[in-house]
């Protein structure tokens, strides 16, 4: 049998032919598709014309475009639908893909080949995209340090090395303290207050451990938050609370303190080895906010307004546990716990209340209403595309003018051979090459709530907002129109790219479009306004106290990140004074943040906590756009199409921005939407 991923897709759109493709394909493909790329890499090097953007630039954004197409399908089917030997394949095919990215990288005579083109080019001539490739291009190898002495190379090589091991021995030594901990719970007393879901989950836990009877609390999200919330032993949520606190940072060989400001100081040499003045310039030049004052002055607006709001909010759930006869003051334990009363006191909603408002097939129908209602596009189901698995469909895009726009796959239920978590994603990006546009293949993938043998698919609100979330960031795939594929669709700016997907979310607290969907599975009636103001006003619950801990963590990246000299007090001072104008309750020696702080530390967020604010901020303001003229109004929708959700990452997206809402954001609407100003 002929191997599917070398020959021309047949099917309808071209889309993945799923139903040819088996595991034995992926390897040897990828392997012809590797030598293909590297001569396509000899021929720009070898070329004897002389070196110039089309020959260089534009050649090596094409290079390449078998492997990109074998292993977009392969790891969105690692995650959406895997398998033991998917699994152990991947172990094979990732080294290659990244070995065979070091080595262009590294390529000297390639890098020697687009600095002469560099040089040469008139950027004037170029237009906007073209622009934003070449320096984009440039930049990527100057960055990994194309451009340093070979000693200074060395250097740079080892520290990278240093710093992937010091990141894996910050995560291992978290996960190892937070296993080390277990509250084993032998007497039904100590449950009261817990949901019986809670309770249930920590008798499965008990059981998972050999435990003879009992429940099982642990640090893990899913046991940790219920117990902190829902709990009414005091002793017992402190214990908990002191023992999540302390990871990393407790007087055992799991300890991550020394690790993390070796990190921190790592971080800064590099940055300052590549010439920017610490870790934060150099993450934030490729980034919306541009450069750490812009951060800080976001904050400074957000602090003003709502530090004094959250200490009213904290005094409020004080004054409900002084008539519960409760503690005071509350301490860290005691917040989640009393808050949880305070909530249900106030707004008296839940997910049960909700969810018959909210089927899957109307909450989609209705995400579906409210594009067409705004952009004219429809979305028809098609039942002649292959599918990966049977509980995906697959819809037609088309725009106003009956023009096809992309093909959309929507699938929503867990299964075993599925990640959990709710994430778009594309099979294919957009791309216009030699006057022929490959249009994209996108999809949407989540872990919904299930049908039952009684009841269909009923969505808590959560859900609802999750799939309006995940089809903005797919109405950035299906609205693309750029001419470089790597700078399509959702390849923008990392504090960029949740604009689409949490604008969209606004649209589901809005009367006017719940009625196009929000309606009562069994009666077809439609969610009454009480309820929909109850959602409104229960989303800003300890908003200010919210903004000021979001801050809070932000700062405290950005302080380990945005280094004048290497610190030399320890993680616990260093903490105090990073979050002087964020501190809530009384100051507790045995907890710090920084220790079990692996999005910064072991993940990617490194300088960019700061980004939630940032998207928050965004898409509140341009939301405030759509509400000033009608939040269904074609004219705002149309801008928005144009200047954002077609441009992708074509150019800076301050500018794409300023060309959609007439001037920079401000955080006015976000703090009126969080209702911290009028
Ligand atoms: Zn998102």
């Amino acid at each position: 049998m002929k191997n599917p991923f070398l020959q021309p897709f047949t099917a309808p759109f071209e889309a993945i032919p799923f139903d040819k493709i088996n595991l034995e394909h992926y390897k040897p493909a990828l392997e012809i598709a590797i030598t293909e790329a590297r001569q396509e890499i000899e021929k720009i090097k070898t070329n004897t014309e002389s070196p110039n953007f089309s020959n260089t630039f534009e050649a090596l954004e094409r290079s390449g475009s078998l492997i990109g197409k074998i292993s977009s399908v392969f790891f969105n089917l690692n995650s959406a639908d895997t398998s033991d030997d998917m699994q152990t394949l991947a172990q094979e095919i990732s080294p290659m893909l990244t070995q065979f990215s070091n080595e262009i990288q590294l390529d000297l005579d390639l890098f020697q080949r687009i600095k002469a083109a560099f040089n040469v080019t008139d950027k004037e001539k170029l237009n906007g995209e073209q622009a934003w490739l070449f320096e984009k291009t440039y930049k990527s190898f100057v960055r990994n340090g194309a451009n340093l002495n070979n000693i200074d190379k060395e250097t740079l090589k080892g520290i990278s090395t240093e710093l992937s091991t010091l990141s894996l021995s910050f995560s291992e030594n978290l996960l190892k303290d937070s296993n080390a901990f277990e509250m084993h719970l032998t007497n039904e007393s100590d449950l009261v207050g817990l949901p019986q879901s809670a309770i249930d989950a920590a008798e499965m836990l008990a059981k998972s451990k050999e435990k003879e009877s009992g429940w099982l609390i642990t640090l893990d999200y899913p046991s940790y938050i219920p117990f902190m919330k829902y709990s009414e032993n005091r002793e017992l949520r402190k214990q908990l609370f002191l023992a999540f606190g302390s990871r990393g940072f407790s007087n055992n060989d799991n300890n991550n303190e020394t690790i993390l400001k070796r990190i921190s100081e790592l971080k800064h040499k590099k940055a300052n080895l590549l010439g920017y003045k610490s870790h934060a310039y150099f993450v934030l030049e490729e980034r919306m906010a541009e450069k750490p004052s812009k951060v800080h002055t976001l904050w400074d607006e957000l602090i003003e307004f709502a530090l004094p709001k959250a200490k009213e909010e904290v005094a409020e759930v004080q004054a409900l546990a002084d008539r519960l006869k409760g503690p005071s003051p509350l301490l860290n334990w005691d917040f989640s716990y009393y808050s949880e009363l305070l909530k249900k006191e106030k707004f008296n909603i839940n997910d049960e209340l909700l969810k018959p408002y909210f089927k899957l097939e109307n909450v989609l129908n209705g995400a579906f209403e409210t594009a067409e209602k705004l952009f004219g596009i429809t979305f028809t189901e098609r039942k002649d595309i292959p599918l990966y698995h049977k509980d995906v469909s697959t819809y037609e895009v088309k725009d106003k003018d009956g023009k096809h726009l992309s093909l959309f796959y929507a699938e929503f239920f867990p299964r075993e051979s599925k990640r959990g978590g709710a994430w778009m994603t594309s099979f294919r990006d957009q791309n216009k090459y030699d006057g022929k546009e490959q249009r994209p293949l996108v999809a949407i993938v989540c872990n919904f709530t299930k049908p039952t043998e009684t009841a269909p698919s009923l969505l808590t609100f959560n859900e609802v907002t999750t799939l309006f979330h995940e089809f903005g960031h797919a109405l950035h795939g299906i609205f693309a129109n750029g001419y470089y594929e790597s700078l399509s669709g959702t390849s923008v700016y990392w504090d960029f790219v949740e604009l689409p997907s949490q604008l969209m979310e606004n649209w589901c607290y809005e009367k006017e479009c719940l009625n196009l969907f929000a309606k009562h599975y069994e009666t077809g009636e439609t969610i009454p306004m009480e309820l929909v103001q109850k959602i409104k006003d229960s989303s800003n619950f300890l908003s200010a106290y919210q903004t000021v801990r979001q801050v809070g963590l932000g700062q405290l990246d950005m302080a380990w990140h945005d280094l004048e000299s290497i610190p030399t007090e320890s993680v616990y001072e260093f903490e105090r004074n990073a979050g002087k104008n964020t501190a809530l309750f009384p100051e507790l020696k045995e907890t710090v943040t920084s220790t079990a702080f692996s999005h910064i530390f072991a993940g990617g967020y490194s300088a960019g906590y700061y980004s939630y604010k940032w998207a928050e901020v965004l898409e509140a303001d341009a939301f405030e756009l759509f509400k000033e003229n009608n939040i269904f109004d074609k004219v705002t929708a149309q801008s928005f199409r144009d200047n954002v959700l077609s441009r992708g990452g074509s150019t800076h997206p301050m500018d794409l921005y300023k060309q959609f809402r007439g001037q920079e954001p401000t955080s006015k609407a976000l703090l009126k939407k969080s209702g911290l100003i009028k």
